[in-house]
């Protein structure tokens, strides 16, 4: 039994930062890297399935889409207890959105032919809480998203889950397998990595592959296979405000200026 666990490597920014030269995205000098949040808890449930299985019942595979740097998060899997990190890339990835990431994740679904792929509920820089809904879409395989509880037996043909809901509310639901389940913070308690975890992760194999060796057309990668586009990215002007003190007539009278200022009356 195989569960898959998509990662990625997400930016934090520094206190000062900078907007690329073209304005679409964050100087990456201003940036630091790290596992994203959400992914660390969805790799934790995998560890704990296969630890409760006993040896060798269950696989995990970490697998990110992303350059060489990427490698780092997988390290970091294996060092928690993936058996296996896969990275995929090619430059003509840059400037994939959700849905063209989800396009090579699901062509990595369909070559390891997991029993459940676990995603983060989102990524912690582009937030866009999109892209395993849209790899489950793309498989046409059954999904539960927010997931903050996961009940898997390995050979079951189901999972139990229980989904967060608005105002505090859960909902518990069976979902059949091979299932994407995007899991919440909090479902459990990520381990650190030990030192001898860290220490072994670091001679271990990374596999790779191409987007091209998974069968994808170019036209389906980057900017070209992307339903949406970043046009622009900036820090919005802050607003103005300004506190009226002294008496009634005072504040009415301070209140009636600024009103002609801002209208030219
Ligand atoms: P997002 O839709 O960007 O908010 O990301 C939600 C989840 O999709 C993340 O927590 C990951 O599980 C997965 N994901 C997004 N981008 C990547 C990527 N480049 N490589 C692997 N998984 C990703």
């Amino acid at each position: 039994m195989k569960i898959l666990v998509a990662v990625k490597r997400v930016a934090a920014l520094e206190e000062d930062f900078e907007i690329r030269d073209d304005g679409r995205d964050v100087d990456p000098d201003f940036l630091n890297w790290d596992l994203n949040e959400w992914d660390d808890y969805s790799l934790e449930c995998a560890v704990q399935i296969k630890e409760a299985a006993g040896e060798g019942a269950v696989e995990v595979v970490a697998v990110t889409i992303g350059p060489d740097d990427a490698d780092e998060v997988l390290r970091k899997c294996l060092a928690k207890g993936a058996d296996r990190a896969l990275r995929v890339w090619d430059d003509a990835l840059e400037g994939s959105d959700p849905i063209a990431i989800a396009r090579v994740l699901a062509a990595v679904a369909q070559k390891e032919a997991p029993d459940l792929l676990l995603a983060g509920t989102q990524s912690s820089d582009h937030a866009h809480a999109s892209t395993g809904i849209a790899l489950a879409a793309l498989l046409d395989w059954p999904h539960a998203a927010v997931v903050a509880a996961l009940d898997f037996k390995p050979g079951s043909a189901s999972a139990l889950v229980q989904r967060e809901l608005e105002g505090g509310l859960l909902q518990s639901i069976g979902v059949q397998t091979p299932a994407v389940l995007t899991i919440q913070l909090g479902i459990n308690t990520p381990r650190y990595a030990s030192l001898r975890g860290i220490k072994q992760a670091a001679a271990r194999p990374i596999e790779t592959a191409t987007p091209q060796e998974l069968g994808l057309a170019e036209s389906a990668l980057g900017e070209s296979g992307s339903l949406s586009r970043v046009r622009r990215m900036y820090v919005p002007e802050k607003g103005r405000a300004e506190m009226i003190e002294g008496s009634a007539a005072e504040q009415a009278a301070r209140l009636i200026q600024i009103i002609r200022e801002a209208t030219g009356a």
